[in-house]
């Protein structure tokens, strides 16, 4: 990370981003850019580091936010017209705890909706162009993210993943991406998609700034009660809040604390890393990779997961039903938009909601109700609640033969805009390969692996068991 300090000036840092959002202006990555208030903050830094105070250890960097993160600095809208208007009254979790280092938000980036998709193509302020090929998509949801970094306007942007958000852009646009074990980062004033599987994480252009990053913003948050303890545990509010745990990141605490696999690693204290493919997620690239890592001494195993080819059933039954439960409070009432058109109560609710949903949020929303039904809760949602136990198990044993799992991240590279979106079937398809990490609650860091014979991006993803996240990102600054 190019931090400021005496050489660097801040607002050096901030300008120099600003005026690349404005020369890639036509790519639509921002749905807000924080001009002002960027320039500010970065003269205040400055300012600090003339008296020779302390500063943190992000001091002047820029950044981009997902505009489904909850700050006071401009809109949060998720990209979605029921939100417009709405400025929050709070700030993320994970958002304070990159500002406390000194980080500065540019700008807000763009998403499908909610963070529904694939493309950004469900946004309601359009389509983000992939930092390659502007015919293309940047992907989705975090699209605007993963452009922002890819074309080098910030040094590193946020994303959320639940369902491969973060991966799958990541890859479509040739930078790093980590989604990192579930309850890592709190999710704390983050729009929520679907509670059980979304993941905070990051875009960026260099491995070990996720782990800068990581080492920043993991850890226990009074205020999500699903955070981990003893995650990377670093910042003064875990040191406040939970006073008996360890502070200070440590690799070797997040290496100790590990389940089975890792620590049977460790004991051996060999660093060969034993690599799993999965049998049906193959790709050129993919066996590129894999004769590279053999033959640096990686050994590579070939690993059968028959329940993955339901994961992408039960994430399409697990997800909807959940966020349909999350976007119950969007009512007209509380945020933002709402409805004009109203005489009556009922009126302004189902106004509100017509109006301000794209199309793809009420598909989701009406499958998610169908789901919860009470004559079809056995049927799907049940189900797909124990066939995701069943895919966890197997994942779980899978990592007693393996360290990391390499697979691709989407069955494609960044495809046309306009292609997919009138076929929601063929947009859900992409994600059958990010989807199981979710599922299972494991970390998956997408690093850039080549590119097609037209040059397009491709990413591959790395997978470990949970509490993982330390040693993938190791493994990426060393070996990938
Ligand atoms: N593309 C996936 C979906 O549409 C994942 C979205 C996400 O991770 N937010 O559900």
């Amino acid at each position: 990370m190019k931090i400021a300090n005496k050489m660097t000036k801040a607002v050096d840092l901030v300008q120099e981003a600003l005026e690349k959002v404005e020369k890639y202006k036509d790519y639509n990555i921002f749905t807000f850019v924080n001009a002002e208030n960027a320039l500010k903050k970065a003269a205040i830094i400055d300012a600090k580091i003339k008296k020779g105070e302390p500063v943190g250890r992000l001091a002047g960097v820029p950044y981009a936010l997902k505009d489904n993160f909850l700050s006071p600095e401009g809109e949060t809208t998720a990209s979605a017209k029921i939100l417009t208007g709405f400025t929050s009254p709070v700030t993320a979790t994970s958002v304070k705890k990159l500002e406390d280092e000194g980080a500065i938000m540019i700008g807000r980036t763009n998403l499908d909706a909610f963070a529904h998709g694939s493309s950004t193509e469900n946004s309601y302020f359009g389509v983000t162009k992939n930092a390659k090929d502007k015919t293309r998509v940047a992907g989705g949801s975090s699209g605007g993210s993963a452009v922002a970094v890819a074309l080098d306007i910030v040094q590193f942007a946020t994303g959320t993943d639940t369902g491969g958000s973060i991966r799958q852009p990541a890859s479509f646009n040739g930078v790093f991406g980590l989604k990192p074990t579930y309850g890592a980062i709190s999710r704390y004033g983050v729009v929520a998609m679907a509670s059980s599987t979304d993941c905070v994480g990051f875009f960026t252009r260099e491995a070990s700034d996720l782990d800068l990053l990581m080492s920043i913003t993991a850890g226990r948050d009074p205020k999500d009660q699903t955070t981990l303890p003893d995650f990377y545990e670093s910042s003064e509010g875990d040191k406040k809040d939970f006073p008996g745990q360890r502070a200070g990141y440590d690799r070797a605490l997040a290496r100790d604390t590990r389940d089975d696999g890792l620590a049977r690693r460790v004991s051996r204290e060999v660093l060969s890393y034993r690599i799993g493919v999965i049998k049906d997620f193959k790709s050129d690239i993919l066996d590129k990779k894999v004769k590279e890592l053999s033959a640096k001494g990686f050994e590579i195993k070939e690993v059968s997961l028959p329940t993955l080819k339901y994961a992408l059933a039960v994430y399409y039954v697990t997800v909807p039903a959940e966020l349909s439960s999350n976007l119950s409070r969007h009512d007209g009432i509380r945020y933002g938009f709402r409805s004009k058109d109203a005489n009556t109560l009922s009126d302004l609710y189902e106004h509100t909601r017509a109006e301000g949903f794209m199309p793809e949020n009420k598909r989701r929303i009406m499958i998610g109700n169908f789901v919860l039904s009470s004559g079809f809760y056995d049927a799907y949602f049940m189900k797909a609640a124990k066939a995701r136990t069943l895919i966890i198990n197997e994942y779980e044993k899978a990592f007693r033969d393996v360290d990391f799992l390499l697979t691709p991240v989407s069955p494609n590279p960044a495809f046309k805009i306009g292609e997919k979106v009138n076929d929601p079937l063929a947009m859900y398809l992409e994600d059958v390969m990010s989807v199981p990490a979710n599922l299972a609650g494991l970390p998956a860091l997408a690093f850039p692996a080549g590119e097609t014979d037209n040059g397009l991006p491709v990413g591959l993803q790395l997978l470990g068991p949970r509490r993982s996240d330390a040693e993938l990102i190791k493994f990426a600054e060393e070996n990938l």
